[in-house]
């Protein structure tokens, strides 16, 4: 016979009744920890077997033993020496024991979403949020249907507010993990047509994007991007609740005003309801890192932060490895290391601020990921949009990277061989330039960063 998650809370003690430590201080059950990963259980934990693609956690019960965990829970029972709960779904549970350990939880928390940025925000909201108090935020990417349980289990009585990432490959995702998370602050981002592939449309994006508002309270407020051509569709969905917008060059409760682009640096004084805060000189390049800054300060106003924290924050915020970082790199050129990820909008913002940079322009580019039936297209679209920026040299190695060099014509150069490809970048780059290397994670383009390095 299976246990509900009731019965599972129950029997793991995760209650909210105060009990007596061996000092006579209170403090709050539970006592054990949720752990899906054997590699990182300790003596005292419960081992949550999970079905992957690659892997079954119920053939490590026997491990999970010998590591010290003190139950199981399981969809199966198995022969092994160590107790199990058995439930219907061991992803549902993880899930609601989540949402459980949640609701336990005093604090405030806002949650992110959006097709690019999300990783960046948080950082953001990190910088500021924990200059105010304790902050508890995702760590790594840990924002599917997993990662976003998981941090909700990390959550504990020493911070009072936190910050999670919400992603999605498909429809529902994040329907699900808003419904664990029950956030107080949601943050809508942006589409930039990542995953345009899985979804079928940049509409069905935003519609998956939008999930995140039904977890919001009802007296929860929907921070929104009043950029994206999305804007209008998540303000009326989001017409229950309060709205925080942020925005550049329209009219926006958050906004960046008299922004000035020190090559690709900015300048800005950043308002919140028509009253300047002060000054922001953000030390993350890039026009997009701009917004993703607005977005951050209104989340962190709607977590009801003081301006001056909000300030500091951003002004001493730092920026996240492989997203827009200058490397030195080899006779004096400044490598710009954007090799975490890419997808149509994320290329655009980053030949956007190339251009800004000094010296002669290269680009570096490998394939984008995830775009199914608009692959070639975006590809395709993305080389002519750098031909039209004048960028000097636009060069991509593996397919369907091709059709971007192609499209950006004379100044396009196409590789298959990696060490072809460095071995031309070695010998042709000019002094002094300013080179982007982007792709999808899968492109690997941080091997090029690292063969281009001054060291090296
Ligand atoms: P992932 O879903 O891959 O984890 P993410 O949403 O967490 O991505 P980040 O890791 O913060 O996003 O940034 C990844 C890349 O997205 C950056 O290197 C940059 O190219 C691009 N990017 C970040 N913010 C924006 C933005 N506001 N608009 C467009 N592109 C952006
Ligand atoms: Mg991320």
């Amino acid at each position: 016979m299976s246990n509900t998650p009731e019965q599972i809370i129950k029997a793991l003690r995760l209650t909210d009744d105060a009990i007596v430590d061996g000092q006579g201080a209170f403090r709050r059950a539970p006592s054990c920890r949720i752990v899906t990963d054997t590699r990182s259980l300790q003596a005292g934990d419960v081992f949550l077997a999970l079905r992957g693609e690659r892997f079954n956690g119920h053939d490590f019960l026997e491990i999970a033993h010998e590591r010290g965990a003190i139950a199981a829970i399981v969809d199966t029972p198995a022969e092994a020496d160590i107790a199990q709960l058995i439930v219907a779904d061991t992803r549902l549970a993880l899930g609601l024991l989540a949402r459980h350990h949640r609701l336990g939880w005093k604090g405030r928390l806002a949650a992110i979403t959006g097709n690019s940025g999300k990783t960046t925000v948080r950082a953001l909201c990190e910088a500021i949020l924990s200059r105010s108090a304790p902050t508890h935020a995702t760590r790594g990417n840990l924002n599917n249907d997993i990662g976003v349980p998981l941090t909700l289990l990390q959550l504990d009585d020493r911070c009072r507010q936190a910050v999670i990432e919400a992603g999605a490959n498909h429809t529902g995702e994040i329907a699900w993990t808003a419904s664990l998370a029950c956030p107080d602050v949601v943050l809508i981002n942006n589409v930039t047509d990542a995953h345009i592939g899985e979804f079928g449309s940049a509409g069905h994006i935003a519609q998956a994007k939008a999930e995140l508002l039904t977890g919001l309270s009802p007296e929860g407020v929907a921070v929104l991007n009043r950029n994206d051509r999305f804007y209008p569709v998540w303000s009326s969905l989001a017409s229950r609740h309060e709205i925080l917008d942020f925005g550049v060059d329209v009219p926006a409760r958050v906004q960046a005003l008299d922004m000035v682009s020190d090559e690709g640096f900015y300048h800005f004084t950043l308002t919140i309801d028509g009253a300047a805060l002060g000054q922001v000189a953000l030390p993350l390049m890039g026009r997009h890192n701009v917004m993703n800054a607005l977005g951050a300060a209104a989340v962190a106003h709607a977590m009801g932060c003081e301006p001056v924290h909000i300030l500091a924050g951003l002004n001493g915020a730092e920026g996240v490895a492989r997203r827009m970082v200058m490397v030195e790199g080899i006779r004096n050129t400044t490598l710009i290391d954007d090799s975490y990820n890419a997808n149509p909008g994320a290329m655009r913002a980053s030949l956007d601020t190339l251009v800004q940079r000094p010296g002669p322009r290269w680009c570096f580019l490998g394939a984008m990921g995830e775009l199914g039936d608009y692959s070639a297209r975006a590809h395709e679209a993305l080389g002519q949009y750098a031909h039209d920026l004048d960028i000097d040299r636009v060069i991509t190695i593996g397919e369907p990277a091709r059709a971007i060099s192609t499209a950006a014509g004379a100044r396009g150069r196409h590789f298959e061989d990696w060490n072809a490809m460095i071995d031309f970048a070695r010998h042709a780059l000019p002094s002094d330039a300013s080179v982007l290397i982007k792709g999808s994670l899968s492109a690997g383009m941080d091997r090029l960063v690292n063969a281009l390095r001054s060291e090296s």
